[in-house]
């Protein structure tokens, strides 16, 4: 199959080399010539593991190539897809499809003979009619069949997620696409991963609906973590308890600082107003946005209290700034809340991250960022451990406490045990485990 894929991004990069690494023709489009022109150089302009070598094997067998010009490699095609952003709009949350809208023009100007025009971005249901329509109305004698398929991936374990999915979705209304789009995937399809064909409103509602029902586990967790820390039972024990019944599942109970990156947090929202404009509220979900926004910042809160109900001039180092590990993402990170909560209090802070501190930097101001986590933690009066990338999982928690001004740990992801780091002389405050041993 010719594949042309229309935004190179997380999502654009890692489906379009996972396709070639299928055997397909994939050719990846960018508006963005600074992001084309380093992947061109074999430069990979994300951090997402394994994904250098991937690019690299697959643009160095000719299956794999890199062009900011749409027209040509979507004439060639015989699927087209879709993967450019659709943030949340200022002012009102919805899905900005301005990305998705103006794709679509371009595609339509360009296509030539039967093409089937895959939406993987994550669009509100109906987008994939407004698709169709920009289509026909740009191009009356374009000849396509409009598809949705969207992307479940999670970044940090992107290429695995993509080659070894729990389930495709792929929903359409034009019988034509159906074995095209089993064909893209016939190597997945092979091993047994679940197709599941739906139609197309379908598919789009079903990434919105997969996106919030973890987005509530999560803040569901959280929310028991604080009366954990009111009762003085332990969260973690309470989430195993819960999670081994298997109609709850073991994942995504783990309590922490609230969920951030670039999806759950715009797709709840952009779910809330959808339901709003089809005057079918989602409640649960727009409680879930208000808890976690309101937590992000409580967390910086919970760290003033632990310092004694005042940081004015005084030094927090912060581990970890990417919403997840593994991650070069900063987007709508909980650490972003906690600092600006921290610095409106009149903190200083230091920081370290394995790889977001570029993109912090562009985000944050007033800012220190340090080397490693020991030089972030130099004459420090707490430590707040907010990501946790494996690298904070085995501290020299001796060294740290000698570097401290203060030995105040808090630890937002609950790596660590009490006992361990009690041990080293610290004073340590985790989620929803007050008196764990
Ligand atoms: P991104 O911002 O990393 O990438 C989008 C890319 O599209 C950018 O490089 C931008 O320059 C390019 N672009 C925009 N308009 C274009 C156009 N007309 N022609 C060519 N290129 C264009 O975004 P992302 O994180 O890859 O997300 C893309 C979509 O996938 C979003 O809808 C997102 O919700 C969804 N998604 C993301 C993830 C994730 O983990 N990041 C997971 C599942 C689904």
């Amino acid at each position: 199959m010719r594949i042309a894929m229309i935004g190179s991004g997380y999502v654009g990069l890692v489906s379009g080399a996972c396709f070639a690494d299928f055997g397909h023709e994939v050719v990846c489009v960018d508006l963005d010539a600074g992001k084309i022109a380093a992947l061109e150089r074999g430069e990979i302009p994300i951090f997402e593991p394994g994904l250098d070598r991937l690019v690299a094997d697959n643009a160095s067998a000719g299956r794999l190539r890199f062009t900011t010009d749409l027209a040509p490699a979507v004439a060639q095609a015989d699927v087209v897809f879709i993967a450019v952003g659709t943030p949340s709009r200022r002012g009102d949350g919805h899905a900005d499809l301005s990305y998705v809208h103006a794709a679509a023009a371009a595609i339509a100007g360009a296509v030539e003979g039967f093409t089937v025009v895959v939406t993987k971005s994550t669009v509100p249901v109906g987008t994939g009619d407004d698709v169709e329509r920009i289509i026909a109305e740009t191009n009356p004698r374009a000849d396509v069949a409009v598809v949705s398929n969207p992307e479940f991936l999670r970044e940090g374990a992107a290429i695995e997620d993509f080659k070894r999915p729990d389930r495709i979705v792929v929903g359409l209304e034009d019988e034509r696409a159906r074995d095209v789009m089993t064909e893209v995937y016939r190597p997945l399809y092979l091993n047994q991963a679940p197709l599941l064909f739906t139609g197309r409103r379908t598919a789009e509602l079903i990434k919105y609906a997969g996106n919030a029902f973890l987005a509530m586990k999560i803040t569901f967790i959280n929310e028991i973590a604080d009366l954990c820390e009111k009762t003085g039972a332990n969260v973690q024990d309470v989430a195993r308890g819960i999670g081994l019944d298997k109609r709850i599942g073991p994942k995504f109970l783990n309590a922490g600082p609230g969920y951030g990156g670039s999806c759950f947090p715009k797709d709840t929202l952009a779910l809330v107003k959808t339901g709003q404009d089809y005057d079918s509220p989602l409640r649960l979900v727009e409680t879930t946005v208000a808890v976690n926004d309101q937590r992000k910042r409580a967390m910086g809160r919970r760290v003033v209290a632990a310092l004694g109900g005042s940081v004015r001039g005084r030094t927090v180092a912060i581990l970890g700034l990417t919403f997840k590990p593994n991650t070069d993402d900063m987007r709508e990170a909980p650490s972003i809340a906690i600092i600006q909560a921290l610095r409106d209090a009149g903190a200083r802070v230091r920081a370290y991250d394995p790889e977001g501190m570029s993109a912090a930097r562009a985000l944050m101001e007033g800012v220190d960022y340090a080397d490693n986590a020991y030089a972030a933690a130099e004459g420090a009066d707490c430590l707040v451990l907010v990501t946790e990338w494996n690298q904070f999982r085995s501290l020299d928690l001796k060294r740290l406490r000698a570097a401290m001004a203060t030995p105040l740990f808090i630890d937002l992801r609950n790596v660590y045990r009490r006992r361990e780091v009690e041990a080293a002389g610290f004073t340590y405050h985790s989620i929803g485990r007050p008196g764990d041993g």
